[in-house]
């Protein structure tokens, strides 16, 4: 088992790295955003949509919401007590409101309708941090511009020692910082959706299954972990 510690070198992290990521392209081949979505307008309005909330209430509430009102002008135009009725589910649903009815009013005014394609714009718009940028240009546009960080995301990279300038998994801006070092810039939108996956299947916050993990022999963590408390089998959804 090849040692790893929190100290190593940045290029015996990098091959680290590398090991890690061929491990997770064969276990999660298909790795991609759980948010249904045909259209970069929807997958930012989702994105918005899911902080503080789980990817299924979003995948209902979502629909409801692009039927009737499926375009940016159709959003910055809708009556705000109506969206806030229809999002309401997905929980702090008047800041949402505003957030995703300033973004679709931005996008109009400033982006001719279309959503901007680059990070300086999209950062621009109500309710969009450089974490939701990430998704939309990472999924919606294909376009490595840097690594989503979510709570599975700081969680792993934190255990899998794949930041080391924050020992705090929410510090969001350090890890990205240190994933965008580490992984191959081609690598970074492929990574953010196999660690979401490995988080919710293997890692999970409370009990990660580390005698199941493939990445065990590539994680300082794997030891650190008390294995009778394990789950018997791997959630999986
Ligand atoms: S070995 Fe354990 S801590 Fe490391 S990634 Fe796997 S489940 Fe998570």
């Amino acid at each position: 088992m090849p040692t790893v510690t929190s100290s190593e070198a940045p290029a015996v992290r990098k091959r680290r790295a590398g090991r890690i990521l061929t491990q997770l392209r064969k276990l999660y081949p298909d790795a991609d955003c759980a948010l249904t979505h045909t259209n970069p307008f929807q997958l930012l309005i989702s994105t918005i949509l899911s902080a503080q909330s789980t990817d299924e209430t979003v995948n209902k509430v979502a629909p409801v919401l692009f039927k009737r009102f499926g375009t940016p002008k159709k959003l910055a135009e809708a009556p705000t007590e109506t969206i806030e009725s229809v999002i309401h589910a997905t929980g702090f649903f008047r800041q949402k409101t505003k957030s995703i009815q300033g973004a679709a009013r931005a996008i109009v005014s400033e982006f001719g309708g279309q959503v901007p394609d680059n990070m300086d714009a999209l950062v621009t718009l109500p309710g969009v941090a450089r974490k939701t940028a990430n998704v939309v240009l990472g999924t919606a546009f294909g376009k490595n511009e840097g690594v989503v960080v979510d709570t599975h995301i700081g969680r792993l990279a934190t255990r899998l020692s794949l930041t080391w300038t924050s020992k705090d998994s929410k510090d969001a801006v350090k890890i990205e910082r240190d994933l965008m070092a580490t992984i191959p810039r081609k690598e970074w939108t492929f990574i953010g959706h196999a660690l979401i996956w490995h988080g919710r299947r293997v890692c999970g916050a409370r009990k990660p299954d580390c005698a199941g993990c493939s990445l065990a022999k590539n994680c300082p963590s794997a030891s650190t972990f008390d294995q009778t408390n394990a789950p018997a089998k791997s959630k999986k959804r």
